[in-house]
């Protein structure tokens, strides 16, 4: 028996085991590319690329994600525009705004924050979204362009794993995927970015019968579940990669709490080839890639074409 792993904000390179993906710092790398490549837009089309984002009500983490994102936008050098609702708004006055700045020249991303108050239509707001706007990649015209295989705008956290993967991999062509989680936001997009590179790709879900038997043959198990620490380390085919998309808060000591993923990382990382931990994995690379569908998208608004590095 290997001896006991530190847990995981403790893990670092000294432990026995596969790699630690570092998020954080890849994400940096595609905030520096997308930074850099926003002087050219702005030469070009006489304007930043702009990003409005809507906060309906008084949510405390999303108020964090919401702050997190203007200050990511205004330091890669586009425009940030934010919306503040009451909670008691309703779905005509959102409905509203949406149309608003949709028509608004300067809006080339529309990001309404999730989740929103229960009396709002969710589905409506989504859909009201202009598609070329659409830089969560949440409405249903993407979603089908993504499924047929057609230039979509991508959810965030699913492309952004694809890059970790790829950076990781190169080529995934062939690979066996598991995808555990079959959200439209996380599972379901990824699932077809893996096919679109060419993956044997299996989405497992709570019905799904044998869960570790059907993580044991996976090269590539994708973990976006909401259960902490939920796979555990023999269920990983040893030198998989593993990719960690589950936030979940815990107990901590002295009455803290800390966040953890869906993966049991200690005893995962003994059998991965790599691995993200839980922080600092996918988190990071959620925000950078709205940046960089941020900028595709005036780019595709300005009819001009995307910078290759992104
Ligand atoms: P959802 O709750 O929408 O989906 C969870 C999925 O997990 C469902 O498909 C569900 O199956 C499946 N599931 C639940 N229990 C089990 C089980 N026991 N065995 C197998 N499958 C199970 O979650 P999301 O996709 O929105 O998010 C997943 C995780 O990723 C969360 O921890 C979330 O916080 C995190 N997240 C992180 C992001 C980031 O930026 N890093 C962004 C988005 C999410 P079924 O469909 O059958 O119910």
């Amino acid at each position: 028996m290997p001896a006991e792993a530190p847990p995981a904000e403790a893990a670092g390179a000294d432990i026995a085991g596969g790699d630690v993906i570092d998020g954080k710092a890849f994400a940096e790398g595609l905030r520096a590319r997308v930074g850099a490549a926003v002087p050219a837009f702005v030469a070009a089309a006489g304007r930043k690329p702009g990003l409005a984002v809507v906060l309906v009500g008084e949510d405390p983490a999303s108020q964090v994600y919401v702050g997190s994102k203007r200050k990511a936008t205004v330091a890669a050098g586009m425009e940030s525009f934010e919306h503040r609702l009451p909670d008691a708004t309703d779905s005509a006055t959102l409905l509203a705004l949406v149309e608003q700045l949709n028509r608004d020249e300067t809006v080339d991303g529309i990001l309404v924050q999730l989740p929103l108050p229960p009396q709002i239509d969710e589905k409506a707001v989504l859909a009201a979204i202009d598609p070329a706007k659409d830089v969560d990649g949440f409405h249903v015209v993407n979603a089908g362009k993504l499924a047929i295989g057609e230039p979509a705008m991508v959810p965030c956290t699913p492309l952004g794993c694809l890059m970790l993967l790829k950076d990781r991999l190169g080529s995934l062509s062939g690979l066996e995927a598991v995808v555990v989680g079959r959200s439209n936001i996380v599972g379901k997009p990824m699932a077809q970015l893996l096919l679109a590179e060419n993956c044997t790709v299996t989405i497992a879900h709570s019905r799904t019968r044998d869960l570790p038997e059907v993580v044991r043959r996976a090269d590539i198990v994708v973990a976006a579940v909401g259960r902490p620490e939920m796979i555990k380390g023999d269920w990983i085919s040893p030198g998989a990669v593993v990719i960690d998309v589950g936030i979940n808060r815990v107990p901590g000591d002295e009455g803290k709490t800390r966040l953890v993923g869906d993966v049991d990382f200690a005893s995962a990382r003994r059998r991965a080839r790599a691995i993200t931990p839980v922080p600092g994995g996918v988190g990071p690379m959620t925000i950078a890639v709205l940046l960089r569908n941020t900028l595709v998208a005036a780019h595709a608004r300005a009819g001009l074409s995307p910078p290759a590095e992104l």
